[in-house]
């Protein structure tokens, strides 16, 4: 699949197929620029647990909903800090996850029983095009089954997966391989929660002051 967003006749058919399924709770393997994602509906809380299933992970560990553009983050959220809309500023599209607090359209099946909520804006063409149209905040945390590291192409989503979910959409070998990084952006000073891509001299730059969590 190409990833430059524009798609061939038969991509478009892949994606719009892809983002029947997860409109339908089930489960779609996609590219982002950081690894394959396992993507599900952020909002249905039975498709959340599919996701935990399938990957064999505890589901007390919170899901990042992945968002399209920037309108897709409001209905997700009760505030928007203003550190939080400088860091999407910044870092979106792009391996930057904000942790906001969450708003009530936000299962706690997705956080992991927690009030807040993290969200990213993946800059993957394929990814953006699949949340786009199934119309859903998605999901996903890597497309691998739990101790397995996190794949960057869909032959290992395959070796790993098949059997487990509904579709995978290849978009050919994806770039990064480190995973996006998490600051929660709740707090007067922003919190460092994971490293990951974007460095801390880069969120230094965005918003200055940032803590790490102990
Ligand atoms: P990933 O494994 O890349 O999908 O990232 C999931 C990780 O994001 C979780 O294991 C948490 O560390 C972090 N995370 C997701 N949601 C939250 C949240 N609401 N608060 C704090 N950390 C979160
Ligand atoms: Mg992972």
């Amino acid at each position: 699949m190409s990833d430059e967003g524009n798609f061939t006749a038969k991509e478009k058919k892949y994606l719009e197929e892809a983002a029947e399924i997860l409109k339908n709770g089930g489960l779609v393997a996609f590219p982002t620029e950081t690894v394959y994602g396992l993507g599900a509906n952020a909002l249905d809380e039975k498709a959340a647990r599919k996701i935990y299933e399938a990957k064999g992970r505890p589901s007390d560990n919170p899901l990042i909903a992945h968002v399209a553009d920037f309108e897709g983050l409001r209905p997700l959220v009760s505030r928007i800090p203003e550190n939080g809309i400088k860091l999407a500023k910044a870092f979106w599209p792009g391996p930057m996850t904000l942790i906001f607090p969450k708003s009530d359209l936000v299962p706690l099946g997705t956080t992991g029983g927690l009030d807040t909520v993290a969200v990213r804006m993946p800059s993957d063409p394929v990814a953006r095009e699949l949340i786009r149209l199934a119309g859903v905040p998605v999901a996903a945390p890597s497309a691998n089954t739990s101790g397995r590291p996190s794949p960057t192409r869909a032959e290992h989503v395959f070796q790993d997966m098949n059997g487990r979910i509904e579709m995978i959409l290849d978009g050919g070998p994806v770039g990064i391989g480190v995973e996006s990084t998490i600051v929660d952006v709740t707090e007067e000073i922003p919190v460092m929660l994971r490293p990951g891509a974007v460095t801390m001299e880069m969120l230094h730059e965005a918003v200055g002051e940032v803590r790490i969590d102990p």
